[in-house]
C-alpha cells in the first residue's frame, strides 16, 4: 500500500478580496521504495506543497496520509512529533549545525532518540561510507565543500531511517559536478536503503534521477512521467 497518499489538496493564501490559490485540487500516491519529483516553474506551487505534506503548513482542504496516518488530522505537537519520528529534510542551503563536527551533526537525531553510543558508530560509519564523507567526520561544516554538506545533510536525513524524505532544491546551491554527485548518492540511498524520496525541483536535469515526475503548474499535475517506460508516444 501508499506510503504518502494525497486527497484532493487545496491551500489558499490571503484573505477575502486577496486570495491565492497556491494548490488547486492536487491527488497523488507514492509507493514504498520511490524517488519521486516533483517538477515546476517558480510559483508553480512546488514550496507550499512540500509543506502542506511534510507538516510545515496546513492544507485549507483535503488530507494528507504518511504511513497510514492522516497528517492533517494531527494537532500542532502531534505534527512536530510525527515530523521528528518519521519525516527526513535536505535543503536548499543545507542547515547544518554550525557548532558541531560533521559526525555529530549526523549523529544528533540518533542520540535524541537515545540510540547508544557503541551502536551510534557503526550507523554512522555505514551511511558515510556509502556517501563518501568519512574524511571529513571530524571536521566543522565551515571547513568542508558545499557538495561535502550537502552529503552531510542526506547523511542526516536518512540516519533515523525515516518513513519519507522530502528534499527540496537538494542541488540548488551547487555546481554541476557537485550535483551529479549529490543525486548520484540520493540514487544509491534510495536503492540500497529502500528509502522513499520525494524531491521538489525546477531543475530537469535534477528531476532526472527520479524513478517518476509528476510536473506541476499553477498548484495543479498536469503531467507524469514514468522512467522505463514509453506511454507518452503511444
Ligand atoms: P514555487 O515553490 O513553485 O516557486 P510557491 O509554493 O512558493 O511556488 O508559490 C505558489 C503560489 O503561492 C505563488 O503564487 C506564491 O506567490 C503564493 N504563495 C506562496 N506562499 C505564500 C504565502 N505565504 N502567502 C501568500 N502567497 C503565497
Ligand atoms: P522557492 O525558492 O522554493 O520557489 P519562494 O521564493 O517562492 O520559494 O518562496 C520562499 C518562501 O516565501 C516560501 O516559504 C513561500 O511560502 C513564501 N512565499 C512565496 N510567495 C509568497 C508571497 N506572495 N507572500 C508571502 N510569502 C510568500
Amino acid at each position: 500500500s501508499s506510503i504518502l497518499q494525497v486527497r484532493n489538496i487545496e491551500k489558499y493564501f490571503g484573505n477575502k478580496g486577496n486570495v491565492t490559490k497556491a494548490i488547486d485540487d492536487l491527488s497523488f500516491e507514492v509507493e514504498p521504495g520511490e524517488f519521486i519529483g516533483i517538477m515546476g516553474p517558480s510559483g508553480s506551487g512546488k514550496t507550499t506543497l512540500l509543506n502542506c505534506l511534510s507538516t510545515i503548513d496546513r492544507v485549507t482542504t483535503g488530507d494528507v496520509i504518511i504511513n497510514g496516518k492522516k497528517i492533517t488530522s494531527l494537532n500542532r505537537r502531534g505534527m512536530e512529533k510525527f515530523r521528528r519520528q518519521e519525516l527526513g529534510f535536505i535543503f536548499q542551503d543545507f542547515y547544518l549545525l554550525d557548532t558541531l563536527t560533521v559526525y555529530e551533526n549526523i549523529a544528533l537525531a540518533l542520540t535524541i532518540q537515545g540510540v547508544n553510543t557503541s551502536e551510534i558508530q557503526l550507523i554512522v560509519n555505514d551511511i558515510t561510507e556509502k556517501l563518501e564523507i568519512k574524511s571529513v567526520l571530524s571536521k566543522f561544516p565551515y571547513e568542508i565543500s558545499g557538495g561535502q554538506k550537502q552529503r552531510v545533510a542526506c547523511a542526516r536525513a536518512m540516519v533515523t531511517q525515516p518513513t519519507l524524505v522530502f528534499a527540496d532544491e537538494p542541488t540548488g546551491a551547487l555546481d554541476s559536478k557537485s550535483s551529479r554527485i549529490l543525486l548520484e548518492s540520493l540514487e544509491k540511498l534510495n536503492q540500497d536503503l529502500n528509502t522513499t524520496i520525494l524531491m521538489v525541483t525546477h531543475d530537469a536535469y535534477t528531476a532526472s534521477y527520479t524513478n517518476r515526475i509528476l510536473f506541476i503548474k499553477d498548484g495543479k499535475i498536469f503531467n507524469e512521467i514514468v522512467k522505463g517506460t514509453d506511454t507518452q508516444y503511444e
